[in-house]
């Protein structure tokens, strides 16, 4: 038996059934590329959704956590450390804000958000305590905790874990008439994906962010931007609200923040937001760890120079302006996204997304599929012309067949 269907059938054995992937067991990885145990390379050209924005292994970010780790990696924040006010400041200039609060994963981020918005809510808008509502949009992904499933209009994400947390709103995405009639004076927040990436990275209308940070302004309701997958440079922007020059109220960030190295996110706001905390009501054990603070502090050292962001935008260009061409041509029936980021819809006809990032990977390339006929293209920003040009090269063929 291969070394790929026996690592995949002991895993099968002893893991939960939570995912599907794909049958490749990955060994090592650099830069775009992957290595099985078998010895054979694969382009990703998903990226870990956008965690891994820099590419595997990126030098600067594991020589900035090899440094963190012989000196120390936890201290909980029952103490201060030496890396933690660099990192706050430093993220929170980032962002144009003036505080952080970091947690691990992206859930607990938004989780975090969800209780910043509430309290913010009952301590200085004045909504009646209990009351609190928060607009969402559908089709949104935000995370898998009770709380946030309960706000899905995915089946598969959401049946079955109720009794579920109330308080909150659903309204068609890129909607700004049915978002404006569901806010009330009870309404604390609004929610959103600047691009939504799990729905198939759909693009809102010309104008949606604006009109939301508009609306949520005029009536007083914090808007709450998740960019834990679209920030981070993926777009072509630090910040996918670039692209409408709007800045929201809270910034949830997650993914990319960690360099592909640990699991790192935060909520980003001013003080008149944050400071609704105080000690003991929220907290993290790991959350703020110098180790994630090493590497992110890595992260936003690279960020700020705005080469990766440039990337994203000569690449996506190319990117976009290729995959356009395949518009029409047969297989391909749409395609969206932003900077080095799109979903392409595939004719059900010709195979379910599924099928097609199979047959991708027979080839050397690795996607993930997403809502039946729907595959994503995420590379990280790092990945060479060529070697895009190459996975694009395996993309036609497939689609050829
Ligand atoms: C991935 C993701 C999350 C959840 O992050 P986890 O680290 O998996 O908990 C939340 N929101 C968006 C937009 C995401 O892409």
């Amino acid at each position: 038996m291969s070394k790929t269907a026996d690592a995949i059938r002991s895993a099968d054995a002893h893991s939960a059934h939570n995912y599907h992937p794909l049958p490749i067991v990955v060994a090592t990885a650099e830069g775009a590329w992957m290595t099985d145990v078998e010895g054979r390379r694969y382009l990703d050209m998903l990226a870990g959704y956008s965690a891994l924005n820099f590419g595997h292994c990126n030098r600067r970010l594991l020589d900035a956590a090899r440094a963190q780790l012989e000196r120390v990696t936890l201290t909980s924040r029952a103490f201060h450390h030496d890396r933690f006010a660099d990192f706050c400041t430093e993220l929170a200039a980032l962002c144009g804000k003036e505080a952080v609060l970091p947690m691990n994963t992206g859930a607990e981020a938004v989780e975090t958000a969800v209780k910043t918005a509430r309290k913010w809510g009952y301590e200085v808008k004045g909504v009646p305590d209990g009351h609190a509502k928060i607009v969402v949009a559908a089709d949104n992904f935000h995370g898998r905790t009770t709380t946030i499933v309960s706000f899905s209009t995915d089946h598969e994400a959401r049946d079955h874990y109720g009794p579920y947390t109330p308080g909150f709103e659903i309204v068609p995405y890129g909607d700004l008439t049915a978002l404006a009639s569901a806010v009330t004076s009870n309404t604390v927040a609004v929610l959103l994906e600047p691009i939504q990436g799990e729905a198939g990275v759909l693009v809102p209308p010309a104008g949606y962010l604006r009109g939301v940070r508009e609306l949520t302004r005029e009536r007083n309701v914090l808007f709450m931007a998740d960019e834990i997958q679209s920030g981070l440079g993926r777009t072509g922007k630090t910040f996918a609200c670039e692209h409408e020059e709007v800045v929201p109220d809270v910034y949830i960030l997650g993914k990319a923040l960690g360099g592909g190295v640990v699991p790192v996110s935060a909520v980003v706001a001013d003080r008149d937001v944050l400071g609704v905390f105080k000690p003991g009501e929220h907290g993290s054990t790991f959350g703020g760890n110098p180790l994630a603070c090493a590497v992110a502090l890595e992260v936003i050292a690279m960020l700020r120079t705005g080469e990766y962001q440039q990337r994203a935008t000569e690449l996506g260009d190319h990117l976009h302006r290729e995959l356009n061409l395949m518009v029409g041509g047969g297989a391909v029936t749409a395609v969206r996204g932003r900077g080095l980021w799109a979903g392409i819809d595939i004719d059900p006809a010709r195979g379910t997304g599924r099928e097609i990032s199979e047959k991708l990977m027979e080839l050397g390339v690795l996607v993930k599929d997403t809502h039946g006929s729907t595959i994503r293209i995420a590379p990280p920003l790092v990945i060479s012309k060529e070697d895009l040009d190459w996975g694009l090269d395996q993309l036609r063929s497939v689609l050829a067949e």
